[in-house]
């Protein structure tokens, strides 16, 4: 099999296997080629793994942070030697074109390592004067083991934003990939112990939602972060909350994309599309509901129709593709799912709705809809594939409730040359990352994270600290004791 990992594991700083956990086959969605066989992990994996994790955090939390640093950034050198191989691995994995991988995976995955592999020395703590003579001091001290659980979209990404903060402040982490794209993770690990992680550092579980069960109920377990959709987000976030356990939940979306008339149009379709057909569309972040203003609207669409047209779907280790399959039959299959009920529904399909002319692999070409209106299911729903909706609007308040009336907070973006309009807007967003003229970019400087049912911490950036250390508050006497008894 082209892409067969060593073992099904990584633990304490090894690949270990199991054939006793359930077999898990890896498919490549644009062939249904079988790549690789790997096994769920039975609870003596988990419990070496949790083992592993527990003894080597306390030495990794009590070395300097520049050295901790240091690794990280050597891991991120390592990966940026190795981003091709990455890539492609990435590709076979998740079905997702090279021209994305190449630039968007492993790439940013080093820049996680690099970030907070600089960020590991600069934790300080707060000294508060307190009159008399007293005064309290704060430490910023590491959680202790965290479990890391994943979606399929981003499989290397996401083992890195999560791994690359908890390590660098001192924590450890056992981290279970989506079932469906198992691989990138294990090389993550390799790399890690390359670049000189301790053993036991990073560990890497394999298996299906029960198995990320077991880590979030573990008592060894202090904090979890997820991505995912918001139903597994509920089960996650109430299994944590059992143990009082941290958590971290960066889940789905069903974003507002803002076009005001003054906005260039090109950029703005640019950004739609970006914004709805980048990985397929299987992105959290989506501007899925584009919201176009009237005046604009018949223009916005002529451009995007013409472009969407232009999309090349293909073989995704061809360079030249643009657009991928999907990540399965079954999320294929959702998405047609969605495209038939938004037609039942009366919108307008203006271009896709099919599998773009190809029967090899799981593709949904990209899709417009316009004449959406919000209450359709195709308006509400997190589809999670390429399928954009237009929506038109006429004034700014009018847009901007619409816009918030939907249980997720996680993404917006607004289109406009109007800045005083663009910064108004956003304030009154309920969204966690906005774009103004520009969508889906998150470099790794800048927090991410979402509100309301989309989620709760952030990742990335220095907010990332706060979700992986907790603070110690220290108060210290100067003077006596002055007790009443
Ligand atoms: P799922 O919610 O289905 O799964 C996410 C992860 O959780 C998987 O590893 C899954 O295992 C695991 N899991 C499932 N049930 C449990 C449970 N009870 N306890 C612990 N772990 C569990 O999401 P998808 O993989 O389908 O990914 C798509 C979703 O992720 C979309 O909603 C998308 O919006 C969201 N997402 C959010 C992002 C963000 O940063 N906000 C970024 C990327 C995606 P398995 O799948 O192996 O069964």
């Amino acid at each position: 099999m082209r892409a067969q990992p060593p073992a099904s594991h990584y633990i304490d700083g090894a690949p270990v296997e199991d054939t006793a956990g359930e077999p898990i086959d890896v498919i490549y969605p644009y062939t249904g080629e079988v790549i690789a066989r790997v096994h769920a992990a039975t609870p003596a994996v988990l419990d070496r793994a949790l083992d592993a994790a527990r003894r080597a955090q306390a030495d990794w939390a009590a070395r300097a942070p520049v050295e901790r640093g240091r690794v990280l950034r050597r891991a991120a050198e390592l990966m940026r030697a190795r981003n091709r191989a990455l890539s492609e691995l990435e590709t076979l994995d998740t079905g997702k074109p090279l021209q994305e991988t190449l630039v968007a995976d492993a790439t940013s995955g080093a820049d996680a390592l690099e970030y907070f592999g600089g960020a590991a020395a600069t934790v300080t703590g707060h000294t508060i004067p307190l009159g008399g003579g007293d005064f309290a001091y704060t430490l910023r001290e590491p959680l202790g083991v965290c479990a890391g659980i994943g979606a399929w979209n981003y499989p290397t990404q996401i083992a890195c934003w999560k791994a690359a903060p908890a390590l660098a402040f001192g924590n450890a982490m056992v981290f279970k990939p989506s079932e469906l794209t198992p691989l990138s993770a294990l090389r993550v690990a390799e790399l890690l112990t390359e670049a000189g992680l301790p053993p036991g550092l990073f560990n890497v579980v394999q298996g299906a939602g029960a198995v990320g069960a077991a880590l979030v109920g573990d008592a060894r377990v202090d904090k979890v972060s997820l991505t995912g959709s918001v139903d597994t987000g509920r089960r996650v976030y109430a299994a944590a909350a059992e143990g009082i356990r941290h958590v971290t939940m960066e889940l789905g979306g069903k974003s507002p994309l803002i076009v005001f008339d003054d906005a260039s149009v090109d950029d703005a379709v640019g950004a739609a599309m970006l914004g709805n057909f980048y990985s397929a569309g299987q992105v959290c972040s989506n501007g899925t509901r584009v919201f176009v203003q009237r005046g604009l609207e018949a223009r916005f669409l002529e451009r995007l129709t013409e472009r969407s047209r232009a999309i090349l779907l293909g073989d995704p280790l061809d360079e030249a593709t643009q657009m991928g399959p999907l990540i399965s039959a079954g999320q294929r299959d959702r998405v047609t799912g969605y495209i038939r009920a938004g037609l039942d529904e009366g919108a307008r399909l203006v271009c896709g709705g099919d599998h773009g002319g190809r029967n090899d692999g799981f593709f949904v070409a990209p899709t417009v809809f316009a004449d959406v209106h919000d209450d359709m299911i195709i308006a509400r729903e997190e589809i999670f594939g390429p399928v954009m909706c237009v929506l038109g609007f006429d004034d700014e308040a009018e847009v901007l409730a619409r816009a918030n009336a939907s249980p997720f907070g996680l993404a917006a973006g607004v289109f406009t040359r109007d800045l005083s309009r663009a910064h108004r807007v956003v304030a009154g967003l309920e969204a966690g990352t906005c774009w103004i003229n520009s969508y889906n970019l998150t470099p790794v400087e800048m927090p991410f994270g979402g509100v309301k049912a989309s989620g709760v911490g952030r990742e990335n950036g220095p907010a990332a600290l706060e979700h992986y250390t907790r603070l110690k508050t220290v108060h210290v006497g100067m003077g006596g004791v002055d007790a009443p008894y």
